[in-house]
C-alpha cells in the first residue's frame, strides 16, 4: 500500500487516541523501526523521544527480543492460562517477585497498564471485604495523577485534567490530597503531609487503599516529588492498616535511576503495578504484585477466590519476550547508562530555561521535561519536530523526552538541539 491510499483508508477509519473524526490530527505512517529511529514511508529517519509511550526501553526490532519472540512462536503463540501454565509465565512471575521489594510474593499477570490498575483496585476492595469491612470501599490519592483510562482507573486520575467532567456520573467517588509540594531531593515536612494526613485520618472508615504514583507523576503532569513524602504516606498507610498500591507503570524497569521508583524511599507498598516497558515495548502486557498477606486474607473470604481472569492473561509471547527484555536490561551497566542519559538531558535542554515561554526545565533518569507556561499547539509543534527528523509528542504545557535506554550521545544531543530550536521557534 502506499503512503497516500494509506493515509486515505486511516484518515476514513482508523479512529487514533484522544482525536476526533471531524477535525483531524494529523499522523505520520511509519514504515518501520529499528535501533532508536523510527523510519516514515517517504523514508525520512526520526530519532525517537517518546520510546513509543515509554515502553520500548531497548529500542526497535532488537536482536534479542526479535530472537525470544520467534523461538516463542514456534512453541505456541497462547494458550489459556486457566487450568494451564507454561515456562515463559512461571519465568516472569519468578523474576518480577525476584526484583521488587521482598514482601511482594504474588503476581497476577493481565493485559495492559489500565486493566492492572482495575486489578489491583478489585484486590484491595476483596481484601477489605474479607476483613470484614465492606464499608473500606473508597481510595485516595494525589492530584496530578494518572493511572489509565478505564472507570476505576479513571476515577483515581486528576479530577481536573482527568476526564471526571465527562463521565463524573458514573465514576466511583474518590478522595483527593493536593499533589506532593515538596519535590525531588527535597524533604518533605508535616505541613506538606497535612492535608494528606487529614484526609486519611478522617476517611479511614471508607478508605480500602491509597494509589499513587511513586516519585514521578507520569501523564498527569510529569511532576517528580520528594521520597520522604511516599515514606510518609507508606507510614500513613500502615497506621492507619490502609493498603498502599503503587502504580510504576511508567517508572518500572529503571526510567528513573532504580530498578523501581519505590526504591527511591526505600518502601514496598502492599500493591504495584506493572506494565508499559515490562515487555521492551513489543506485545501489550501487564501485572499486579501483592503481598502474600493479602493475597491469602482475600482468599479466606467470600467467594474464596480473586475475582478477575482476562482471556489473554499470562500471554506466552508477551511473557518470553518480557522475560528477555529484563535479562537484557539486567545484563548491562544500566544504572551507569541511565545517569548517561539524564547528564546529556541536563546538559541539552539547559539552554531552554532562558527561552521566553519556559516555566521549568527538569531532568530525573532518563526523563527530560520542559514545562511551558501555556499549553504547546501540539499539530504546530509535532510538524516542526519532525522537520528536525525527530519524534517527539508533547502534551499539554509539557515537552517531554522519554528515550530508549539505548539512545547514543550524537542521538540524545540531536534529539535535545531539536528540542531547543522547537521552542525557542514556538516563542
Ligand atoms: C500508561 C499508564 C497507565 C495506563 O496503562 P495503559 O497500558 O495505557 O492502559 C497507568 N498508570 C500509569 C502510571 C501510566 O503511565
Amino acid at each position: 500500500m502506499d503512503a497516500e491510499r494509506l493515509l486515505a483508508l486511516d484518515a476514513a477509519h482508523a479512529w487514533h487516541p484522544y482525536t476526533s473524526t471531524i477535525d483531524r490530527d494529523p499522523v505520520y505512517p511509519v514504515r518501520a523501526a529499528a535501533g532508536c529511529e523510527l523510519e516514515l514511508m517517504d523514508g525520512r529517519r526520526l530519532i525517537d523521544g517518546m520510546a513509543s509511550w515509554w515502553c520500548a526501553i531497548h529500542g526497535y526490532n532488537h536482536p534479542v527480543l526479535n530472537a525470544a519472540a520467534v523461538t516463542q512462536l514456534q512453541h505456541m503463540a497462547h494458550v489459556m492460562f486457566g487450568g494451564l501454565t507454561h515456562a515463559p509465565a512461571v519465568g516472569l512471575v519468578e523474576r518480577l517477585v525476584r526484583l521488587t521489594p521482598e514482601p511482594l510474593q504474588q503476581v497476577f499477570l493481565c493485559d495492559s497498564g489500565s486493566v492492572s490498575v482495575e486489578v489491583a483496585m478489585k484486590m484491595a476492595l476483596q481484601y477489605q471485604q474479607a476483613l470484614g469491612r465492606p464499608d473500606r470501599s473508597r481510595f485516595l490519592t494525589v492530584r496530578s495523577g494518572y493511572h489509565g483510562d478505564t472507570f476505576d482507573a479513571m476515577s483515581v486520575c486528576d479530577p481536573v485534567t482527568g476526564m471526571h467532567h465527562l463521565f463524573g456520573r458514573v465514576l466511583p467517588r474518590q478522595l483527593f490530597a493536593p499533589a506532593p509540594a515538596p519535590r525531588f531531593g527535597e524533604p518533605c515536612t508535616d505541613a506538606d503531609i497535612a492535608a494528606f494526613t487529614a484526609l486519611i485520618e478522617e476517611h479511614v472508615d471508607t478508605l480500602a487503599g491509597v494509589i499513587l504514583e511513586p516519585i514521578v507523576q507520569g501523564a498527569g503532569g510529569m511532576r517528580f516529588y520528594s521520597a520522604e513524602y511516599l515514606a510518609r504516606v507508606r507510614a500513613l498507610c500502615d497506621h492507619f492498616d490502609v493498603l498502599l498500591i503503587a502504580d510504576e507503570i511508567a517508572t518500572g524497569f529503571g526510567r528513573t535511576g532504580r530498578l523501581f521508583a519505590c526504591e527511591h524511599a526505600a518502601i514496598s507498598p502492599d500493591i504495584m503495578t506493572l506494565g508499559k516497558a515490562l515487555t521492551g515495548g513489543y506485545l501489550t502486557s501487564a501485572a499486579t504484585l501483592t503481598t502474600r498477606q493479602v493475597a491469602d486474607t482475600l482468599s479466606r473470604g467470600t467467594p474464596g477466590v480473586f475475582m478477575h481472569g482476562p482471556t489473554f492473561m499470562g500471554n506466552p509471547l508477551a511473557c518470553a519476550i518480557a522475560n528477555a527484555s529484563i535479562d537484557l536490561l539486567l545484563s548491562q551497566d544500566w544504572q551507569g547508562n541511565i545517569a548517561r542519559i539524564a547528564a546529556a538531558l541536563s546538559a541539552g535542554l539547559a539552554p531552554c530555561q532562558t527561552l521566553p515561554g519556559v516555566a521549568e526545565v527538569r531532568v530525573l533518569g532518563a526523563i527530560g521535561v520542559v514545562e511551558m507556561t501555556q499549553p504547546v499547539p501540539m499539530r504546530e509543534i509535532q510538524r516542526r519536530f519532525v522537520a528536525r527528523g525527530v519524534w517527539v509528542r508533547p502534551f499539554g504545557r509539557l515537552v517531554y523526552l522519554m528515550p530508549p535506554y539505548i539512545i547514543s550521545d550524537a542521538q540524545l544531543q540531536q534529539l535535545c538541539e531539536a528540542t531547543v530550536a522547537v521552542i525557542a521557534e514556538a516563542a
